[in-house]
């Protein structure tokens, strides 16, 4: 799971442990250490235990979420998947993968999606938009407390046919997307501005109020 602060680039969030290992083993519970600073898990300064529990308690929103929009019971993905597919949940069928993606922030980001596109060959970006990765991107927006405030689950294929019809020129195209020419450079799609665009129905699906969608401009 990613987390991006908005306004900056999106960072990489520390790795969890992503092993099928039982609650009971993991870090947390008993005498256990924070395998970063090595201090007791419930000692840890570092930052990694609060991280580790903070991304717990999403991911089972996010799993629950997945779970009521596509009316499948998901599960966790298994750690190859995840590298190689880009993929955090998969329904247990296997009949849809999904990449999660977790951001904290204001409206600023609101109803768009970050991928960044650096190392360029092997960016998150063409993994997704162009290797058929993930069958769908969700997005959750936590408040500072960590509740989730909304959350927006993109249809990847539907995004990819996007591009198919619209080409490169969404790129360039300013109220589609922004690039931001940092260090690590990435791109910001407006999501809403993309779903109305011809080919893109069922692009997007939130439980945004209704005011925000109509209210959002970049
Ligand atoms: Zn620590």
């Amino acid at each position: 799971m990613d987390i991006v602060h908005p306004g900056e680039q999106p960072v990489t969030k520390i790795d969890q442990p992503k092993s099928n290992r039982t609650p009971m083993d993991a870090p947390g519970f008993g005498r256990s250490r924070c395998p970063v600073c090595w201090s007791w898990w419930q000692n840890c300064k570092c930052g990694y235990a609060v991280n580790y529990n903070f991304g717990e308690s999403i991911f089972g929103s996010c799993i629950r979420i997945s779970e009521e929009v596509n009316k499948k019971t998901c599960q966790r993905a298994s750690e190859d998947e995840d590298r190689k597919r880009a993929t955090d949940i998969r329904t247990v069928d296997g009949s849809i993968s999904i990449a999660t993606r977790v951001q904290e922030g204001g409206h600023n980001i609101m109803n768009s999606m970050t991928l960044r596109y650096y190392p360029p060959e092997k960016s998150e970006f063409k993994k997704i938009l162009r290797e058929g990765y993930a069958d769908q991107y969700l997005i959750v927006t936590v408040d500072k407390k960590g509740s989730i405030s909304y959350w927006i689950l993109v249809d990847l294929s539907v995004l990819r046919w996007i591009f198919t019809i619209h080409g490169d020129q969404l790129l360039e195209h300013e109220s589609y997307c922004q690039y931001y020419d940092q260090a690590q450079p990435y791109w910001r799609f407006n999501l809403l501005k993309m779903k109305d665009l011809p080919g893109a129905e069922g692009l997007i699906i939130t439980n945004l109020p209704q005011f925000y969608q109509m209210s959002f401009k970049f």
